[in-house]
């Protein structure tokens, strides 16, 4: 029912959807990743995985650590080259590729001896700017819609976690990606302020329309963040499971009382334990 549009394709329905394929933002072809270890031995760590996501879709990739999921967000941002397949990322106009896509990682990075404007604007000295856009206003846009006007000046040691992350979101916004990539972004949070940021990626998401793709371990943040969940397992790294969420566009606590939010995270252990009996 709800894996009509989105069940992991196969073979023959990656020919025959070639011309939908076209139109993803990300693609990953029969991806293979594998790493030679100082042993001599190969890790494999994403096998033969296929996947394409809209644009402007929230993807969330969860799994147990180690599944690859990681290596997979590396090989978006062009970081990695898998050994087998291909990833494309479809930035129509990018003038290099690499501007448009964006990473947050669990850990804010931020540079200590930059005031909270100077790290949201840092990225502008290197990256490919667009012609026209003054992107100190952007910046104090971006700060606005975070909630972090007020602290345009301070330093990153007078923050919360949570504000440094917020503030390693709107660095990660500042050259206007298409997408945006998030490694486990909120896993070093309290259980609040985690539960506040996750709301404000949401509405970060509504707002500027980007293609997300949100790596968690966490089953229930997924199915909380997410328009559509796929579920890894690991040794190999691949991929198990991928389905759209019927949930409503603005997610808040009542989301996590509905009965089908219950049934998602279900569905999202059911794939990484491979308990599927009776479905
Ligand atoms: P996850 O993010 O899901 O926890 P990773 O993508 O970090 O998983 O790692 C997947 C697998 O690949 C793991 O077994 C890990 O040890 C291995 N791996 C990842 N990066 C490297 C690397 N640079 N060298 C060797 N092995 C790696
Ligand atoms: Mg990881």
């Amino acid at each position: 029912m709800l894996m009509a549009d989105s069940k992991p394709l196969s073979k023959a329905t990656n020919t025959t959807a070639a011309g939908k394929a076209a139109q993803d933002a990300v693609r990953f072809d029969h991806v293979t990743i594998s790493f030679q270890i100082r042993s001599g031995n190969e890790v494999i760590a994403v096998d033969g995985f296929d996947l394409g996501i809209q644009p402007k879709q929230f993807v969330a990739l969860v799994g147990p650590s180690g599944c690859g999921k990681s290596t997979l967000l590396r090989a978006v941002a062009g970081l990695i080259d898998p050994t087998k397949g291909q990833v494309r990322v479809n930035a129509p106009d990018s003038l290099s590729g690499f501007a448009r896509v964006a990473m947050v990682f669990q850990a804010p990075t931020l540079l200590p001896w930059k005031t909270v404007l100077g790290n949201v604007l840092y990225p502008v000295r290197f990256g490919t700017k667009r012609s026209g856009v003054d992107y100190s206003q952007r910046a104090s846009e971006l700060l606005d819609m975070v909630g972090l006007t007020r602290f345009r000046d301070a330093y990153p040691a007078e923050l919360s976690g949570g504000m440094q992350q917020r503030v390693a979101i709107c660095r990660a916004l500042i050259l206007d990606p298409d997408i945006l990539l998030m490694d486990e972004p909120f896993s070093a949070l309290d259980a609040l302020t985690r539960e506040e940021l996750q709301f404000e990626v949401r509405r970060v998401h509504q707002k500027t329309g980007k293609t997300i793709l949100f790596v968690t371990h966490s089953m229930s943040e997924a199915a909380l963040l997410a328009d559509r969940v796929v579920v890894m397992a690991a040794h190999p790294g691949r991929l198990k499971d991928d389905f759209l969420l019927d949930l409503p566009t603005d997610r808040d606590t009542a989301t996590l009382d509905l009965p089908e939010f219950a049934g998602y995270v279900r569905r999202i252990r059911d794939g990484i334990y491979g308990q599927r009996e009776g479905k």
